[in-house]
């Protein structure tokens, strides 16, 4: 068997309203996806994390390297996109070319043997994965009527279902600890909470925010602190009762393991779709779990992604292991995305607060081509059959 085609796709989509967090704020989305085909008439669909265009660049300078490889061997492909890389992407934007590459190689594998992903990780540990809401943005930037219109949202998604929810902080220590306290009223004492600054602080700044909404039950605060400061991470985790998350800046095995050696987080977040791939990701599981560290991936952008994260989840090991294992977690954007909503359908399911897989080939996903052609105005003429799976 052999790959015959690798195309990529760069989906736009506009938001009807800008929301921010700590950094900047977004008006619309832009994702980079590939299909990947081959000479068996089997396609596989991945996707990058990252700036859409550079994504796509990264694919194509990929291509011609891995034209004509049998697609079933994902990590005989894997060292070959990441020893033709080395030089420029240990870390960055082409390690997200190659994660996009690698995720559409499992994908493609799954419909060949008609067997899910989580299957060929390694096998099913659980039934039921944990979603977590992300959302709680600062919408409209900095309004006065932020606190009331956050406290409705949190309570939307808890009417939905969830049973856990992230809100972004890095607006400024006295707003964040009114904003935190004004969503734990909204949710209750029984919802998990976690907090995301986006590493907006420095380590003073996040020690004062950390000690002051300790009380309000945060499960984990992500990303206080700017990624490459991995020793504040550590001082922090020392001067806080919360746990610390990060990683989701963080590629390949090498740079978790500076991140896991540094003991700078409780919690890992590496992205599947920036960090080298599910191969890649299943690597780092196991790097985390010879520190003992546990891990929640970070998931962002269309069903393709999502998809791809929960079969990681299906597979990944608790640790420790117990005859009540605490329940994984998922993070699920609840932001506006056309793309997320309009791209892909799945048999997924959602019930009573909790996703639980189907056993469809591949990532389980289907990919919708009238919102392919819409969100990329891709030629019309390339219409074919073979894109809706
Ligand atoms: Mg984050």
């Amino acid at each position: 068997m052999k790959i015959v085609s690798i195309e990529s796709y760069v989906l736009t989509d506009k938001l009807k309203e800008s929301f921010y967090f700590s950094q900047w704020g977004y008006s619309e989305r832009k994702i980079c996806i590939v299909k990947i085909t081959s000479d068996s008439g089997h396609i596989g669909w991945g996707e990058g994390y990252g700036p859409a265009g550079v994504i796509k660049a990264g694919i194509e300078h990929i291509t011609p390297f891995i034209l004509g490889q049998n697609p079933l061997e994902t990590e005989t492909i894997w060292g070959i996109m990441y020893r033709r890389t080395l030089d420029f992407a240990r870390r960055g934007v082409l390690m997200s070319a190659v994660s996009a590459i690698d995720v559409a190689l499992w994908d493609l594998k799954g419909k060949v043997l008609n067997l899910p992903v989580y299957q060929l990780l390694g096998g099913k540990k659980r039934e039921y994965i944990l979603p977590y809401a992300t959302g709680l943005y600062f919408a409209n930037g900095n309004g006065e009527n932020l606190s009331k219109e956050l406290a409705e949202e949190a309570a939307s998604y808890v009417a939905l279902g969830y049973k856990a929810m992230k809100m972004k902080v890095g607006l400024g220590i006295d707003k964040d600890i009114a904003y935190v306290k004004c969503i734990r009223e909204a949710i209750g004492p029984d919802v998990k909470l976690m907090i995301d600054a986006n590493h907006a602080y420095n380590l003073r700044e996040a020690i004062s925010l950390a000690k002051a909404v300790e009380e309000y039950d945060i499960s984990w605060f992500e990303e206080p602190i700017s990624p490459e400061y991995y020793d504040q991470y550590a001082e922090l985790r020392n001067k806080t009762s919360i746990p610390i998350a990060g990683g989701e800046c963080e590629y390949l095995r090498f740079g978790f393991q500076t991140l896991l050696k540094s003991n700078s987080v409780d919690i890992v977040q590496p992205d599947i779709c920036a960090t080298g791939g599910l191969t890649e990701a299943k690597r780092i599981a196991t790097l985390a779990s010879v520190y003992g560290v546990e891990l929640v991936p970070h998931t962002w952008g269309t069903g393709i992604a999502i998809a791809a994260a929960a079969h990681f989840i299906t597979n990944l090991d608790t640790i420790p292991g117990r005859l009540n294992s605490a329940e994984c977690m998922m993070e699920h954007d609840r932001t506006e995305n056309g793309l997320r909503d309009q791209l892909t359908s799945t048999n997924m399911t959602i019930k009573n607060g909790y996703l639980e897989l189907t056993d469809e080939p591949g990532l389980g996903i289907f990919i919708n081509e009238d919102a392919l052609i819409k969100f990329s105005s891709c030629d019309k003429g390339k219409r074919t059959i073979d894109t809706i799976r």
